[in-house]
């Protein structure tokens, strides 16, 4: 490898060490190998050139189709080995560089897009159809997964040209549908489908080509373009959904004995689940929401309702706690109706697990790219949201970084799912040195 020498004697390191309080780890780490800025600076047209032909071309999860060809063709003509498709991600695109040289690492980037209309008003925004569980809607990529296809891309080729000086296997995958599958409606569904990324995980990916760890970009709006954040721990809340429904007995309102009352019940559970987070949770680990966003019943005012339906979301950002709120929930369901002579039939949808960046990995990660001249930082900055890189991070250490697109100036820009959603390309520089520098870093 052609690092610019960070070699210093011990004794000299321990006089740096004393004199200018370094630490050990800050001490040995390796500079930027002196072609990686010319390479991304070179690169730079053709990043932005495909991330705005990605933008006006989107597709839903699982339908990735021109997606995936165009991925494949570009990594193809790196002289990167391409695998399309496994069982339950067929969208995937799975570039392989340096096979067999052991210490394999993943680079991941989702290739979906959103079943929204656009309104940024951009010279390449997307005029895109496509259908969501087999409704015509607008496509966009409103999450910016546009951004990190190119990012990833460009990585590639960068890295597959300089592929004698990275002392390792390179995984890059593009994995579908990370905001869902678009085809099937997962509440029609008697079984769940696999996210983008758990179907990769069951269909062997990390196994397969020995993945030792996982990195993972996310670009992110109200942070300024170019500047990197990694949490060390939890860096997103999992996510998950639920749906009640209460049976009860209709009757007259006026003869309230004669039935059963599912409005009673359902009102009576909305206030029970509220004691979850405030009196069953270790609150001292961390955080959790359960929200009932939606609550039906009843006909008519003199009608007392025999069933109801209640629909909510569940959050965490611990691990424990995820699983409390998921244990939980239908025990309350189920006794609280019992309580009021109904019966409740809840179901959980189980979505993402809590993106969890293992401390270490993140701490060193953050420190190679410092080094790379990068603005990037630990921070415990957690925007809320949930990803399905988690699904990795379960397995194997994991960092998922945030990249702030913002252009210089704006304020209170527009956040990843709005319609008004825009990225300053000159973000796509530090993503793709990121991706580069996760490769380099030991
Ligand atoms: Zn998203
Ligand atoms: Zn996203």
């Amino acid at each position: 490898m052609r690092f610019k020498s960070t070699l210093i004697t011990a004794a000299l390191s321990a006089a740096l060490l004393l004199t200018a309080g370094l630490t050990c780890a800050q001490s040995a780490r390796a500079a930027a190998p002196d072609w990686l800025e010319n390479a991304v600076e070179a690169e730079y047209p053709n990043t932005v050139k495909m991330r705005h032909y990605l933008h006006q071309h989107p597709e839903l999860g699982n339908q990735e189709v021109q997606t995936q060809a165009y991925i494949a063709d570009f990594l193809r003509a790196q002289g990167i080995k391409v695998i399309e498709g496994t069982k339950h991600a067929p969208t995937a695109v799975i570039g392989i560089l340096n096979e067999g040289r052991g210490h394999a690492i993943g680079l991941r980037a989702d290739i979906d897009a959103l079943p929204i209309a656009e309104h940024t008003g951009l010279p390449y925004a997307s005029t895109a159809t496509g259908t969501i569980f087999g409704k015509e809607t607008a496509v966009s990529h409103m999450c910016g997964h546009d951004a990190h296809m190119a990012m990833l891309l460009s990585a590639a080729k960068i890295m597959a040209a300089h592929r004698d000086e990275i002392d390792r296997t390179v995984i890059f995958v593009f994995q579908p549908a990370e905001e869902g599958d678009s085809i099937d409606d997962p509440y029609a569904l008697e079984e769940q489908k696999l996210a983008g990324a758990a179907a990769l995980v069951a269909d062997g990916l990390l196994e397969d080509y020995q993945i030792e760890k996982m990195y993972g970009i996310h670009v992110m709006a109200r942070q300024p373009a170019g500047k990197i954040l990694i949490a060390k721990g939890a860096a997103l809340n999992s996510v998950d959904a639920f749906l009640i429904k209460v049976q009860g007995e209709q009757a007259h309102g006026a003869m309230p004995w004669t039935g059963v009352d599912a409005v009673l019940t359902a009102s009576a559970l909305v206030l029970n689940l509220q004691q979850l987070v405030s009196r069953n949770i270790d609150l001292t680990r961390g955080m959790g929401v359960v929200t009932v966003g939606r609550l039906q019943a009843g006909e008519t005012s003199n009608v007392m309702a025999g069933s109801a339906e209640l629909e909510g979301t569940i959050r965490a950002n611990d691990k424990q706690i995820r699983d409390t709120l998921l244990k939980r929930i239908p025990e309350v369901a189920v006794h609280t109706a019992q309580a009021y002579g109904a019966k409740a039939l809840p179901r959980i949808i189980e979505i993402y697990p809590v993106t969890y960046n293992d401390p270490a990995e993140a701490q060193k990660l953050a420190a190679a790219l410092q080094d790379l001249g990068l603005d990037a930082e630990i921070s415990d900055w957690n925007p809320g949201a949930s990803e399905d890189f988690s699904f990795y991070a379960e397995k194997v250490p994991g960092v998922f970084m945030f990249l702030g697109v913002d252009a210089p100036g704006a304020e209170q820009a527009a956040n990843n799912h709005s319609d008004k959603f825009v990225i300053a390309d000159e973000a796509l520089k530090s993503g793709v040195a990121a991706h580069i520098g996760a490769a380099l870093s030991l």
